[in-house]
């Protein structure tokens, strides 16, 4: 297998993100508008479910987390778990979200295998938080900028999940997931393409991995979008009927979802025929969507208030404490690590997209050369770490170490080409980087007298060269 160096690797995904991005940049047929709301489910960074004591571990055996309450046994009671709430209003805060004092939880009844209450409980009329936004501008990707609203924020459970392909003919129940806390971060319908749509996502992403309410990983399911697509001629101010699409976990593959459903959308419409309410799904090889049932209204969920659950009341000093809590925002720390240390967009943004990466690199740079701190991290650094398979997340050179050794090339100890074996050595060697160069016998010599008794034996020993 081709072994690329971390950087190049980084390097690499950011080039295929973007040009995943440009492949389906959304170009509409002339005189339509596409109109597009995005409905985001994360996983909440906690412990135990949303209701119950079971444990959120991934990856689990399946059904070993599952207790009376997440089966929905007969006579249980949920109790809300407050590091959920927690999670939540986290992720209000850092959406620029208003939270709500006061919210409530409702019963939305709907069956299905996986989810054994027959009702999920969620917050629809009275969610945690109300507003909200990302911006997207040029240093996300956006050609033009756009500061996409949220309409709100809910706390709800996750079901269980149903595994159809393992036993033919048969279904399998894993209830593992059953309860799980979830946030619904509902965007207004302010989207106007599948490129924005990725860079929407993408934000959200981001931004929930920063403040660390969620893994958010799409292809493990920790984040779920179901896309709202709807088209109308440029310039009406009324929306247009819209349909959903349901499970678009990549977002390459949610850019091409949208950009088919504009395409049937606008066909339809062009041959005077209506376009329906319905839920649909995509269909990767035909690059189609699909009619996947007729898309269900409130009404038809039936939904109830939770007589379980009393309000949830929250006090400004709760509030307070977990807006204080925040670490800096991704933007603000784009716009500032930009200017403090002379970054490009390109490089402080690879600084970004790692966990606890910046938080490094801030370390290292303390009393050093910025320019030479980004070289030996970006390049050489994730470069040594590629090259044994390892990422960011695993590196075993603590900052004040890596400091260690730009200080020995900055004193001239020993020579960068040293410098960079030792880099290597220092992967597997805990010891502190002076020791190794000793051991290794990497130590520049500055003794001119001794360094000229060197030159002068070499000239004499190589007396036809000389001549
Ligand atoms: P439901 O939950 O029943 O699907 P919501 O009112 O919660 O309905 O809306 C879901 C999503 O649909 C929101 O993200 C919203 O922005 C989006 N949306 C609403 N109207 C339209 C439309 N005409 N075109 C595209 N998206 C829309
Ligand atoms: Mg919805």
């Amino acid at each position: 297998m081709l072994r690329l160096t971390r950087c190049a690797y980084l390097r690499s995904q950011l080039f295929k993100a973007v040009r995943n991005f440009s492949t389906s940049e959304g170009s509409i047929k002339d005189g339509w508008e596409a109109v597009i709301g995005i409905e985001v489910h994360a996983q909440l960074n906690t412990k135990t479910k949303l209701f119950s004591d079971s444990s959120t571990s991934y990856n689990e055996h399946v059904n070993t987390h599952v207790s009376a309450i997440d089966a929905a046994f007969p006579g249980v009671q949920p109790r809300l778990n407050i590091h959920a709430v927690e999670q939540a209003v986290k992720a209000a805060l850092s959406l620029q979200g208003q939270i709500q004092k006061r919210s409530t939880f409702e019963r939305k009844h709907y069956y299905y295998p996986d989810l054994p209450q027959g009702y999920q409980i969620t917050q629809q009329r009275e969610p945690i938080s109300r507003g909200g936004f990302i911006q997207l501008t040029e240093l996300d990707g956006a050609k033009i900028p756009a500061k996409i609203g949220i309409h709100q924020i809910q706390i709800e459970q996750d079901t269980g999940k149903s595994i159809h392909d393992m036993r033919p003919g048969e279904s399998l129940l894993d209830l593992n997931r059953a309860g799980i806390g979830l946030i619904e971060i509902v965007s207004k319908p302010d989207i106007r393409s599948s490129y924005e749509a990725g860079l929407y996502v993408k934000k959200l992403q981001q931004l929930l991995q920063w403040v660390d309410v969620s893994k958010a990983n799409l292809e493990e399911g920790s984040m779920r979008c179901d896309v709202n697509v709807s088209v109308r001629k440029q310039g009406d101010s009324q929306f247009g009927t819209r349909c959903e699409l349901k499970n678009l976990n990549r977002i390459r593959i949610l850019s091409a979802a949208i950009d088919a459903e504009v395409t049937r959308q606008i066909e339809l419409l062009e041959n005077g025929i209506p376009v329906h309410v319905e839920t649909r799904r995509y269909d990767e090889l035909r690059n189609t969507t699909y009619k996947l049932r007729d898309k269900e209204s409130a009404p038809d969920y039936r939904f109830m208030p939770e007589p379980d659950l009393p309000p949830l009341l929250l006090s400004e000093d709760f509030i307070d404490r977990i807006a204080n809590s925040l670490p800096e925002l991704p933007d603000v720390s784009l716009d500032r690590i930009m200017k403090q240390y002379n970054l490009s967009l390109f490089n402080a943004n690879l600084l970004l997209h790692e966990y606890k990466c910046l938080d490094y690199f801030e370390r290292v740079c303390e009393g050093r050369d910025p320019n030479t701190v980004t070289k030996w991290m970006l390049n050489e650094l994730s470069g040594a770490l590629a090259a044994k398979d390892k990422t960011f997340k695993d590196n075993p050179i603590s900052s004040k170490r890596f400091g260690g050794l730009l200080d020995l090339l900055e004193k001239g100890t020993t020579t960068v080409n040293k410098g960079k074996l030792l880099l290597k050595l220092m992967l597997d060697d805990p010891s502190e980087p002076l020791d190794i160069v000793r051991k290794n016998g990497w130590l520049t010599m500055s003794d001119s007298a001794q360094l000229e008794s060197i030159c002068k034996d070499i000239v004499e020993k190589n007396a036809d060269k000389v001549n």
